[in-house]
């Protein structure tokens, strides 16, 4: 038989043809490369052992099942760890099933950045896998209080049908302060973050590839929601960019991106929000005032403005008044 030293994955060619008519060899063929097969799939390799799935900017709809965030998986030489699991079981499975596509090692953590529904609800697909789910210390009380809502509110929004095994996962592991995972020749440094976006909000550095997971502490294209603090986000900002990287994935937007620039636009719309918000206080409107005006000089600078730049004038309304 000719020699050729083109390979389907690990198998080459050779091997395929002496192998011919074996049922295991025929379904290893279509697997060109795990790099390759993980795009079909919509798993981009952003860099060596970064795969990044990226979610619609959308609202949760029947269509898209909660599939509007980030989510990773990154890959050492013993372990796998994956950030995000999507916003129902049903997005957390093809994210498995994407990730088993990618790398046979074992799954040994699940990183949730932070408790919103769409970043937490696949958690129940990595449930069997044998891995620890790591949180914010502040994410198993954030959850349980929210826990109804969220899982009423993705019922009707996706469907009965496409919602059924969704649950609420809660962490097993807690971040205070910083935690460093080992998934061999690379490791993760977690770090739980004060009140920004959330009240939990962990953010993770890759130290192989320099590459920096911010979760929805950085949002591009996307508008930012506030869900925790204005002043303290603002605050936050200027701390996250001293952070020396590569490249940034935010939790929504495109699967990287330049970094510390991506955050300069969340942080001129939150500057606006807060200085517009601080005027009318002042001058005494009401809050539907607010949200009437606030933030509109931002209009067209973001997807899903409509649907969030009110309730964030709303947040930071709330806040701001008690000054
Ligand atoms: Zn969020």
């Amino acid at each position: 038989m000719r020699k050729n030293s083109r390979t389907y994955g690990e198998l080459s060619r050779k091997d395929f043809f002496q192998g011919a008519g074996s049922a295991l060899l025929l379904t290893l063929l279509p697997r060109v490369s795990p790099a390759a097969e993980a795009e079909r799939i919509g798993v981009s390799e952003v860099a060596p052992g970064i795969f990044v799935h990226g979610g619609q900017d959308a609202l949760v709809n029947a269509a898209n099942r909660g599939d509007i965030s980030n989510a990773c998986c990154i890959v050492g030489t013993a372990a796998a760890a994956v950030i995000d699991t999507g916003g129902s079981y049903q997005v957390g499975k093809a994210l498995f099933e994407a990730i088993r596509q990618i790398t046979r090692k074992p799954i040994r953590y699940i990183i949730n950045t932070h408790m919103h529904p769409d970043h937490v609800l696949g958690n129940a697909a990595f449930e069997g896998v044998g891995a620890e789910f790591i949180g914010h210390h502040n994410l198993p009380a954030a959850l349980a209080a929210r826990a109804e809502s969220y899982l009423r509110n993705a019922r009707e929004r996706i469907g009965e049908e496409a919602f059924a095994g969704t649950k609420i996962v809660l962490p097993t592991k807690l971040v205070t302060d910083t935690l460093d995972l080992d998934l061999g020749g690379r490791s993760l440094t977690l770090k739980a973050r004060p009140t920004a976006h959330t009240n939990n909000d962990l953010t993770i550095f890759d130290s192989a590839t320099e590459t920096f997971f911010l979760g929805d502490l950085l949002f591009s294209g996307h508008i930012p929601t506030l869900d925790g603090s204005i002043i303290g986000w603002l605050k936050l900002i200027p701390e996250l960019m001293r952070e020396k990287a590569a490249r940034a994935i935010p939790g929504h937007g495109p699967k990287s991106t330049a970094w510390p620039q991506a955050i300069l636009s969340e942080q001129r719309y939150l500057e606006t929000i807060a200085r517009d918000v601080r005027a009318m206080i002042k001058d005494g409107k009401t809050i539907d005032e607010a949200v009437a005006s606030a933030g509109q000089s931002e209009r067209g600078k973001w997807q899903l403005f409509d649907e969030y730049n009110g309730m964030n004038v709303t947040a930071a309304f709330t806040e701001l008044e008690w000054e």
